[in-house]
């Protein structure tokens, strides 16, 4: 039976961490799919995936959301969210051995999905199918329904001292 992963808190490390175990599982020959949410652009770690030859016929890339932070929810924000539910749908209907819903925590703390959906849509993948599901402020609901939940919890970071996100290191 495939398991449910959560990574969550405050502290850095959620989506590479996410991204480590694609990259064994690839490494092991299994199929992979990776929904990201609230990240239109592409960040390093799907750069480098996705310029893998060999993986593409294993591994399904996928991203929705918008540009900017969010603010203030707008309907732009929950279409995307809603789009991108639809997509993790399609994907459960397809035997991948691993699906990562990256930052999809978030998106339900901000009331774009609601939870019960999710967790029916999670519920609808194939015996196999293990998910991990990242961001910050993870459901109890999503909680309870994981077999594993890491807390990755901030003792520093340099963005307190001012410090902004840095290319090949935050995104
Ligand atoms: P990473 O993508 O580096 O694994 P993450 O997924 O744990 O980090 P998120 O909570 O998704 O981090 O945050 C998005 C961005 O904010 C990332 O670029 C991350 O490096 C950065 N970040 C992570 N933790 C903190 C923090 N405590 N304060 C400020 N920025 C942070
Ligand atoms: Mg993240």
């Amino acid at each position: 039976m495939g398991q449910i992963h959560v990574y969550t808190g405050d502290g850095k490390g959620k989506t590479t961490a996410a991204f480590g175990l694609a990259v064994r599982a690839l490494g092991r020959g299994k199929r992979v799919a990776i929904i990201q949410f609230l990240k239109p652009k592409p960040s390093g770690e799907v750069l480098a995936l996705s310029q893998i030859e060999k993986f593409k016929p294993r591994l399904c890339l996928k991203s929705f959301g918008k540009n900017e932070l969010i603010k203030k929810t707008s309907e732009e924000d929950f279409k995307e969210a809603g789009r991108g539910l639809k997509e993790v749908k399609k994907i459960f209907k397809s035997n991948f051995d691993l699906v990562i819903l990256d930052e999809i925590n978030v998106v339900i703390a901000f009331g774009l999905l609601d939870i019960k959906k999710v967790i029916t849509v999670i519920e609808s993948r194939l015996i196999g199918t293990n998910v991990v599901l990242t961001g910050r402020r993870a459901h109890l609901k999503i909680l309870e329904l994981a077999d594993l939940v890491t807390e990755m919890r901030k003792i520093k970071h340099p963005f307190d001292r001012g410090i902004k996100a840095k290319k090949g290191i935050e995104y």
